[in-house]
């Protein structure tokens, strides 16, 4: 995969390689019977030189088991495609359509495929129709989750030459004469003399119908990385040269240099959380690839820039806290300005290196540098530290921009505290004088938080610019102004994490999957991405909601109607994870009856981006739904609707809407949603509430929106700012599933009776003798009932008479652990027991049942609270919704 040839795939290369290889992995992917196969070929993509043959699209098959019958059905989904082999000649037809029956569908199943989940899986034509959907046409999009079997190709995507859409299985191909037909935009395009040998027995792999996912390795435009890991080497001989001879141009070394990252301490921290912090640093630095830059800016009411190749003594330059300096002067007062760099002597110029350094160069002075940092703080007794939190993050970006280091850089900001001077400062340094609340901010009188903001907005743009990320790790008990900062965190795709303490785990583990190594030489570490849609002519792009910026890049598929970031057919981000997950809102387009659209439209995600290795890529996934249209195409847009995406698709807009409006309002809106999203659906007899009832598809979502409304998205006001921040950007990036355990926790009981079993995210379900694991994403907590939290203190369960116990309290144990694995930001595992005050955590996400107000039996399970119960909720909704 290293070895990056820029040629065209050769010809006999295709089918020696995806041929034979995809056989297997396809059929234990989708186990075919081969009674259900037409033409007796073996479904699934099976390929073998003249035999007759057809293929499906083995990502659109869909087994189900017939209850009772012990029978597999397939049913396909969306679209098929035929390629008929008559034994001479395989001739792709125009995607064919095969009759969908989607009832039961595993849409979490087609993501594993795709990496795309749909509300709606096929989508009306007519905008006045789609409009009274109530969900909106949308698609939530991994762009580069992991894939079984991905095939990453050596060489350029072919692309059409109108409508940029990338080369895909859904292309109609004429061998004879050497053209494509875009599926898009249906125009013709002819193969390049490199897809010369391209037949039916010779497809390259971007054709095959299983692939509708691929990945490009591009050429890099810089020779020095296309080789990365064996450069790694090179590039510390290099800079070896460069620092004991004095004589190499930075420019040479920088270019084959790895990620930079600039580490910015708070110093007023408390001594111990300090401690832990500087060890953390020198503990994920010493893990570094060789070539990775590593700055350090520290800071307490003043800003603190270390120069690291000062070998004589600890060297910093100092700048200011309280005022707003622009790049280009910081820059200067650094000596790192760009412009200067010819007129300066060598000497000089490796000066200006100090600041930003390979880690094998400096890992003495940086180790020397940070266990120097002491605690500083300058606060007067009755005031907060004074932090100059603002210029830090400031600076910082000064001096990556100086060095453009072109593999990517971060800014990573560890605080504890307030930032209470300067550009960005949040509140005043008299602790008498409070914090901006959500009432305030929501009410418009939060002094500083507008400006703050403003300054954060500019950075921002800053970040992206140079594809830099903005990291922060807030360690606090108190608020930092992570609100105010949210901003240019999520739009370059950084982590902002709020913990209590640096000595946290929570903390340690976030920070480790940064520098995440997988037995390479390189770090996990994507850069300077960008996205990119193509759409069918009657699919128009609204915008998207998650950690990405609008490039503005308008085009014939661009919506006038903006949602989110929108204006735009392009988005970019600094940085993505495998894990990120972006919504993209569409609507269609003002379709006549005349101009009737194909059965199937198009829609082409495009990702380039940055590899950890260093190479550039390019993923496309390409992806097919049918347009509900005819007598049966209400019943095809019911079949296809995924409730579970369609809650994380509202939830998203709800945030959205926070930002502009008052939560009351914001749950009127969505309460206003659901009345016709269920009078849509539902089906009843006018006026008579006994007689609703849901399609099975839809029953959970009316639920979803109920705890959605309760949720700590919308409940804003029982949450600080930067709270309710965090909780933002983490739904904002968050995939279906994890999303929906944020919306509603899933509760799971653990008794004498038998293995663990979920239950209802009721108050009814706590009880003294079971133990509860509740999950909300954010918390995980382990709820002793009383009974079983009373002999826990007696001792009971290390009593060996007593297994059963031992394993009863083991068990949620375990099963935390394995919730907890690979969740960024890391969930906080919290113990408690019945009535005990941390059992407030699960408590206030409980549907109150039984409350103060109405209530029988056991009054130790009442909750007290004025929220509606969710059968209340349910029952007053099909009250409203038979209404019509
Ligand atoms: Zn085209």
């Amino acid at each position: 995969m290293m070895e990056v040839e820029t040629s065209a795939p050769p010809r006999r290369a295709v089918p020696m390689a995806y041929g034979g290889g995809y056989v297997g992995s396809c059929n234990g992917l989708y186990p075919a019977p081969p009674s259900l196969v037409p033409g007796g070929g073996v479904a699934g993509g099976f390929y073998s030189g003249l035999e007759r043959a057809i293929f499906w699209k083995s990502s659109h098959f869909h087994q189900q088991k017939i209850r009772g019958g012990g029978r597999w059905e397939y049913t396909f989904i969306a679209v098929d495609i035929h390629y008929l082999c008559d034994g001479t000649l395989l001739l792709p037809s125009s995607p064919a359509i095969a009759a969908a029956t989607v009832s039961g569908m595993d849409f979490a199943e087609l993501e594993a495929v795709e990496g795309l989940r749909w509300p709606w899986n096929a989508w009306t034509p007519s905008r006045s129709e789609a409009a009274t959907l109530v969900v909106p046409l949308s698609v939530i999009c991994t762009p580069l989750m992991p894939l079984a079997d991905l095939p990453v190709l050596p060489y350029e995507p072919l692309s059409c030459s109108r409508c940029a859409a990338v080369l895909n299985p859904y292309a109609r191909v004429d061998y004879r004469s050497a053209l494509w037909i875009c599926a898009f935009c249906h125009s013709k395009n002819s193969f390049p003399r490199s897809y010369a040998g391209i037949a039916d027995h010779n497809l390259p792999a971007e054709l095959f119908p299983t692939h509708s996912t691929v990945e490009y390795l591009l050429p890099n435009k810089n020779p020095n990385r296309n080789s990365f890991p064996s450069t790694s080497s090179f590039a510390s001989l290099s800079f070896y040269t460069s620092s004991s001879s004095l004589s190499v141009p930075p420019a040479a070394a920088v270019s084959v240099a790895g990620p930079a990252f600039v580490f910015v301490v708070d110093v007023c921290s408390a001594e111990e959380e300090l401690r832990a912090l500087k060890n953390e640093i020198l503990h994920v630095v010493a893990q570094l690839p060789e070539n990775a830059l590593v700055g350090l800016v520290s800071f307490g009411s003043m800003v603190w820039v270390h120069d690291l190749g000062y070998a004589q003594c600890s060297r910093v330059v100092l700048f200011r806290g309280d005022g707003e300096l622009s790049s280009a002067k910081i820059q200067e007062l650094l000596g790192v300005s760009h412009s200067q760099t010819p007129k300066l002597a060598s000497s000089q110029a490796i000066q200006k290196q100090g600041y930003l350094l390979p880690v094998s160069d400096c890992e003495f002075s940086f180790s020397t540098a940070i266990e120097e940092l002491n605690r500083f703080s300058d606060a007067l007794p009755g005031h907060r530290a004074s932090r100059a939190t603002g210029a830090a993050v400031s600076t910082s970006v000064a001096l990556l921009e100086s060095y453009s280091p072109n593999s990517g850089g971060r800014v990573m900001v560890f605080t504890s505290g307030l930032a209470t001077t300067g550009p960005g400062m949040v509140a005043e340094i008299e602790l008498s004088r409070p914090i901006r609340t959500n009432r305030e901010i929501v009410s418009d009188s939060a002094s500083f938080h507008e400006k703050a903001r403003n300054f954060y907005q500019k950075i921002a743009q800053r970040l992206l610019n140079r594809s830099f990320v903005l990291d922060l790790f807030a360690c606090s008990l108190d608020q930092v102004g992570a609100a105010e900062m949210r901003f240019p965190i999520e739009a370059s795709g950084g982590l902002l994490i709020l913990t209590d303490s640096f000595e946290s785990d929570q903390f340690k583990k976030c920070l480790r999957h940064i520098f995440k190594r997988e037995g390479t030489d390189h770090l996990d570490m994507i850069s300077d991405a960008r996205i990119e849609l193509v759409t069918t002519n009657e699919v128009k792009i609204c915008g998207a909601l998650g950690p990405c910026a609008s490039l503005r890049t308008k085009n014939n598929s661009v919506s006038e109607k903006e949602i989110g970031h929108g204006g735009t057919s392009s988005w970019k981000t600094c940085t993505l994870t495998t894990k990120t997950s972006i919504a993209f809102i569409f609507e269609v387009g003002n379709y006549q009856p005349n101009t009737y659209p194909g059965p199937v439209f198009f829609i082409q995600f495009k990702t380039r981006y940055l590899h950890g290795d260093g190479s550039n890529r390019l993923r496309v996934t390409t992806a097919a739904r049918r347009w509900a249209t005819g007598s049966r195409s209400s019943s095809e847009i019911t079949t296809g609707f995924d409730q579970e995406a369609a809650a994380t698709i509202m939830a998203r807009l709800a945030v959205n809407r926070i930002e502009n409006y008052h939560p009351r309002e914001v749950i009127s809106w969505l309460d206003k949603m659901l009345i016709r999203f269920t009078a849509k659906f539902g089906d009843y007899v006018p006026e008579d509430p006994s007689t609703f009832r849901l399609p099975s598809g839809f029953s959970l979502f009316p639920q979803f929106m109920y705890y959605l409304r309760r949720s700590q998205f919308i409940d804003i006001f029982s949450y600080s700012p930067d709270e309710v921040a965090f909780f933002t950007w983490t739904l904002n990036k968050e995939n279906v599933n994890g999303s929906l355990i944020m919306i509603q926790p899933t509760l799971f009981q653990y008794s004498f009776d038998g293995p663990p079993v979920p239950v209802l995210l009721d108050i009814g379900s706590v009880s003294p003798d079971v133990i509860l694991l509740f999950d909300s994403f954010f918390h995980v907590v382990i709820h002793y009932g009383s009974k079983i939290a009373q002999w826990r203190k007696l001792g009971y369960h290390q009593d060996p008479s007593h297994e059963n116990l031992m394993k009863l309290i083991e068990a949620p144990e375990i099963d935390a652990g394995g919730l907890i694995v690979g969740r960024i930001p890391v969930p906080k595992l919290i113990r408690c027991d019945q009535h005990g005050s941390q059992a407030r955590f699960l408590l206030a996400r409980l549907n109150p049942s039984a409350t103060q107000k109405f209530h029988a039996g056991d009054p130790s399970r009442v909750i007290f609270t004025d929220d509606v119960s969710l059968q209340d909720f349910l029952e007053h909704l099909q009250a409203l919704a038979v209404q019509g």
